[in-house]
């Protein structure tokens, strides 16, 4: 299917069920989106430069980057210096190239000097025109399966990383927290610490190895969470799933899945109803949510027993997620627009890992609603 098919495709069925029209994603005229030719075969045709989106906040017009990670050098070197009891190794696997870090003995990624370096990282920013970045620790250090004592320990260390940087650069850069999630009221703790320190919130993982985060357990959490209005980034870590042995299966098919279990978790589990004010972001555009909501609705239609578990309608719940737009294909995203809404989607870009869209795709909406006083 051609681009130009598949956006009149996507006109006359936004004409036929009165969806969302994202005029700002399926008008080429009117917003820039890569063409799939562009998306990876450059020998077909070379990558067209993608015009970052535009964001109306801080009282002026500029770009944003709402998914995007760091490690600033102050985060490493406590890391280093707690390699053995982190269960972190930096391996020189070859010569000239960034060590490959790996902590916990999974997820290893290349430690690009642009995860690290501050200059670096603005020298990037710059040149993809992002003006602005909500910058989000890495989920390899979340530490949630470490003990308590030492993911509260990584999580202020990290980010008082973070809050350095900032300092270095403030017209830049908004920060999101990590937080112990193994420990929830030292969670909750920690949000509010970071809340004081002008933070935006935290990125959280899809729970810990054996709770999902509607568990009862996190309730101090999400009371912090909802008091203080705090974007929640919900990031996932790698699927477990023994049977996604192949090469990076675990990654490509396992990290959306994993985001699709606790954002549909925290549907079922009442707590988007409980606490209504935290703003909750899910990465990879939702994982495959967004797509599969027909199931979600015709089950509500005839199964009692999932009416009963929700106090509206599943769409009504889709649109209270922000999603973020790493997702590459035009398709995929004008799908998702229709669907929640452009005031809902967030450019989000995943830089510097190996799979990021970059400069990332999106529109000025999602990012204003998100930002909300
Ligand atoms: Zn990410």
């Amino acid at each position: 299917m051609t681009a130009s098919v598949s956006a009149e495709f996507w006109r006359a069925s936004v004409r036929r069920t009165g969806l969302h029209r994202c005029r700002s994603l399926v008008d080429a005229e009117e917003r820039p989106v890569p063409a799939p030719s562009d998306l990876g075969d450059e020998s077909v045709s070379p990558r067209r430069r993608v015009r970052p989106s535009g964001i109306m906040q801080w009282g002026k017009l500029m770009t944003i980057d709402c998914h995007i990670h760091a490690i600033p050098e102050a985060m490493l070197a406590w890391l280093r210096s707690n390699a053995a009891r982190a269960g972190a190794r930096f391996e020189q696997r070859e010569p000239g190239k960034p060590p490959i870090l790996i902590v916990g003995g999974r997820w290893p990624f290349e430690l690009k000097p642009v995860f690290h370096d501050l200059d670096q990282f603005l020298a990037a920013l710059d040149a993809a025109g992002i003006e602005r970045a909500l910058l989000s620790p890495v989920p390899q250090l979340f530490f949630y399966e470490a003990e308590p004592a030492l993911a509260r320990e990584a999580a202020r260390a990290y980010n008082e990383a973070l809050l350095g940087w900032q300092k270095r650069a403030p017209q830049r850069l908004d920060l999101l927290a990590t937080v112990p999630l193994n420990d929830p009221s030292a969670a909750a703790d920690e949000l509010a610490w970071a809340m004081e320190r002008g933070m935006r919130g935290a990125i959280v993982g899809p729970g810990t190895a054996d709770r999902l985060l509607t568990d009862p357990v996190f309730e101090p959490f999400w009371r912090a969470a909802d008091e203080r209005k705090v974007i929640l980034f919900l990031h996932p870590l790698l699927s477990r799933d023994p049977r996604l042995a192949r090469p990076q299966l675990p990654n490509i098919i396992g990290v959306p899945w994993e985001t699709t279990v606790a954002a549909a978790d925290l549907i079922f589990g009442g707590v988007l109803d409980r606490y209504p004010n935290a703003r909750m972001l899910l990465a990879h555009g939702g994982g495959y949510l967004p797509y599969q909501i027909g199931r979600f609705e015709r089950a509500y239609a005839v199964w009692e027993a999932v009416r009963q578990q929700l106090a509206e309608p599943p769409l009504a719940y889709l649109r209270r997620f922000w999603y973020d737009t790493v997702l590459w294909r035009r398709e995929t995203l004008e799908y998702l627009c229709a669907v929640v809404g452009p005031d809902r989607i967030v450019p989000g870009s995943d830089f510097p890992f190996d799979l990021s869209v970059w400069p990332p795709l999106g529109t000025r909406e999602g990012s204003s609603t998100l930002f909300e006083e």
